[in-house]
């Protein structure tokens, strides 16, 4: 399924099988979640991608084949890609352990051609193996919703009162990582979503409310999966002294001002950019021990779009999964 126009729906084309460079993999890629970021990509919201682009980075497969010096990996091992394709190893960030910030990375279904295909080819760097405890359709949300979920978790610190605002994939994933840790969560949703907040209540949420309400104690922190600007002042308003406040996001919408009095008392905002594969081998080695069950939608391949829409329209109960007939077992 390629992407060309913002705004234009992607449409179904026969390409060529990739053929896999030095240090790649071809896979056969089995399911494809679809992450919010590209739906940031279709409607134009980030201006970079390469063009045409097939999109899609919350990738399961098998690898069908190695390119010169693979060596992490073997034909039919079974392999997770995520959003982190390329990085140069070389840049200050990616020698301080924040290859997440390297200058020069490329990104799958971004940079790179991604997972909404029947194959692609990836750096074995940066593909995971996957649990047999999962499915492919199970395994795939993991790795986009889970991990940078993953990572904007553990940026909000330690503390045991967490809200979430917007309860998507990332959030579904999130709140079983926080309540195994024994935290309680408060889920924040459009204001009119009764099924969202019912979802939030029966994974485990302990309160759950339209995102113009406030909590009914002040929490230690926030995560924002919304791409919603003014859920950032809304947020600094529901967390106590010393809160932190992470945008979980790759873009959102201006975020209106406000007054100086909310982010008083050394409250903070930060935003969550990427992953590393350190974030990846952490996370995907904690999924099945909690475990993390996702919950899923699939559509087969060429009902990309449809998927797209519904997530657009907030209609996705949980994680949308993209199903390649070809491939599937
Ligand atoms: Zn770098
Ligand atoms: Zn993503």
């Amino acid at each position: 399924m390629v992407f060309e126009k913002a705004g234009r729906p992607l449409h179904l084309a026969d390409l060529p099988i990739p053929k896999p460079g030095t240090g790649q993999v071809l896979m056969h890629v089995h399911a494809c979640a679809v992450c919010r970021t590209d739906l940031h990509v279709v409607d134009g919201e980030l201006t970079q991608p390469k063009l045409p682009l097939v999109p899609g980075h919350e990738i399961v497969g098998t690898i069908a084949d190695l390119g010169d010096a693979v060596t992490r990996f073997k034909i039919g091992d079974r392999v997770g890609v995520p959003w982190l394709g390329w990085t140069c190893g070389q840049c200050a960030y990616c020698r301080s352990g924040q290859e997440n910030l390297c200058d020069q990375a490329k990104f799958t279904g971004y940079t790179l051609d991604g997972g909404y295909a029947e194959c692609t080819v990836a750096d074995q760097r940066f593909c995971f193996p996957i649990s047999d405890f999962y499915s492919d359709t199970e395994a795939a949300p993991l790795l986009c919703a889970g991990l940078i979920g993953y990572r904007s978790l553990v940026k909000a610190g330690n503390g045991k009162r967490l809200g979430i605002y917007g309860f998507g994939a990332a959030a579904h994933i999130v709140a079983q990582v926080a309540k195994y840790q024994q935290r309680e969560i408060y889920a924040f949703t459009r204001p009119a979503d009764e099924e969202a907040k019912k979802f939030a209540l029966d994974l485990g949420a302990v309160w759950a409310g339209g995102s113009n309400e406030l909590p009914p104690k002040k929490l230690d922190a926030a995560i924002i999966f919304a791409p919603a600007g003014e859920l950032v002042p809304q947020a600094l308003k529901a967390v106590g002294k010393g809160g932190t406040v992470v945008c979980g996001g790759i873009h959102m919408s201006d975020i209106p001002s406000f007054p100086y009095s909310i982010l008083w008392e050394e409250r903070s905002i930060c935003s969550v950019a990427n992953l590393t594969r350190r974030d990846g081998e952490e996370f995907m080695a904690l999924a099945p021990k909690i475990p993390v069950r996702t919950e899923l939608e699939t559509f087969p391949l060429e009902e990309a779009n449809e998927a797209l829409n519904r997530l657009r329209a907030g209609k996705i109960h949980g994680a949308a999964v993209l199903v390649t007939k070809s491939n599937s077992a």
